[in-house]
């Protein structure tokens, strides 16, 4: 029988909530490209419902003890001796999200003697080392494409909420005033500006797609180029590397995955190459921009605005300059984790659950390591340092 740890963010501060927004949420069963949502046997929760916080338990809990396996939830993950390091000692598996993520690190593992599996209830399994879960044969899956239009949609949102200036002038309302001045000395529009993005995978080309209906001037980099159909159907130009990309654009946004080639990337060099009043987007990962840099970037005037969700370490610290430098629209980790979202990836969870506990393959296009190696989506995607 196994035990499955899940790390999961806290309950929201009034508790479980007791009614819901909207009834339904819309069902998706292909992504683009044609890879079915997931598919687990059944499921034991409402899609729509909050399953990512300790109290969902992304409707986990029957499923695992009707069949004897124990199910430990927790939100307590980063003090020394917090009920994640206790448990860890003897879990065969480990789940937990990017926006709340319990940090694998090589020690960890090391120390996880039963550890076999890791999974991400999302995409992004950055907060675990894969060195170390390589050299340990710990198998890691994600559930691919469960948040990539979420993301995708945030994205959009944040560009258009720092280039039209629109969080400082709600706030103008909030306080009572009325002063468009004030409001519009920084609004422009977003028709006809250069949008280049740092990859074009799921996410990334999804905001291509969305972005594409707004009269702008698309470009984008990836380690490999899409069909020609494809750029020809949305005007991209492709550019060899970021550094050859940014001198271009008016709003970059990032949707790289977090690895030994990405980290740091977006530092005082390469933003310096940035057009004077460009928009940085970032929802992949906060280590692929230099904390010290986007900060000092803004308060100059070099970057116009900074937004995204992503930050480390995740909680971020109260004192986080991220949090009170000027013309920023950072949110708390969320794009990927709406109630839409969380339907599929808590579903997707289940189903490479399923597959394992019962021997089965799990399915490629979850696969980030396995067998001591990178695997599936992960060889596509991520680099290791081996
Ligand atoms: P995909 O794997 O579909 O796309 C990632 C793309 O990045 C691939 O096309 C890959 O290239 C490319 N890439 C990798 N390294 C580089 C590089 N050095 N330079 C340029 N391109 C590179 O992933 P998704 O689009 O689904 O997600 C992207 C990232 O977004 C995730 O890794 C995760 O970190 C983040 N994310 C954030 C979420 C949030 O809630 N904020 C939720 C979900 C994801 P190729 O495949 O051609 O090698």
């Amino acid at each position: 029988m196994a035990k499955v740890l899940c790390v999961l963010y806290d309950d929201p501060t009034d508790g479980h909530p007791a009614a819901y927004a909207r009834d339904d949420v819309p069902v998706i069963d292909h992504y683009p490209g044609g890879q079915t949502a997931p598919t687990p046997a059944a499921v034991d929760f409402t899609p729509g419902h909050l399953l990512g916080s300790v109290s969902g338990e992304l409707g986990l809990r029957s499923f695992l003890e009707s069949a004897g396996h124990t199910l430990v939830v927790t939100s307590d993950k980063d003090a020394e001796g917090s009920v994640f390091e206790r448990e860890l000692a003897d879990a065969d598996v480990v789940i937990s999200q990017p926006f709340w993520p319990a940090y694998l690190t090589p020690e960890r593992i090391a120390g996880a003697k039963n550890l076999k599996l890791a999974i991400t209830a999302g995409i992004g399994s950055d907060h675990v080392d894969l060195d170390a879960a390589i050299a340990h044969g710990v198998t890691v899956a994600e559930v691919t494409y469960s948040n990539s239009i979420s993301v995708a949609e945030h994205v959009v949102m944040t560009i258009l909420s720092l280039v039209r200036n629109y969080l400082p002038s709600h706030q103008v309302v909030r306080d009572g005033g009325w002063n468009i001045a004030d409001c519009v000395a920084r609004s422009y529009d977003l028709e006809g500006m250069h949008v280049g993005t740092v990859a074009a995978g799921r996410i990334g080309l999804a905001v291509l797609r969305r972005l594409a209906p707004f009269d702008v001037k698309l470009h984008y980099t990836d380690r490999y180029r899409l069909p020609r159909e494809t750029e020809e159907e949305l005007g991209l130009t492709f550019h060899e590397s970021t550094g050859d990309m940014v001198p271009f654009c008016d709003v970059v946004t990032i949707n790289a995955p977090l690895h030994p080639e990405t980290e740091g990337l977006f530092g005082d060099e390469l933003i310096a190459t940035m057009k004077r009043g460009a928009y940085l987007i970032n929802t992949a990962r906060a280590r692929i921009a230099d904390r010290d840099a986007i900060d000092r970037a803004l308060r100059s005037g070099r970057l116009a605005g900074y937004g995204g969700d992503v930050w480390y370490p995740q909680p971020a610290p109260s004192d986080h300059p991220w949090r009170t430098m000027p013309h920023h629209g950072m949110t708390p980790h969320i794009s990927g984790s709406s109630l839409s979202a969380q339907a599929r990836y808590a579903a997707g969870t289940r189903e490479i659950l399923e597959a394992w506990l019962a021997g089965k393959p799990i399915r490629d296009e979850y696969l980030i390591v396995d067998g001591g190696a990178l695997a599936g989506a992960g060889a596509h995607s991520y680099s290791v340092n081996r």
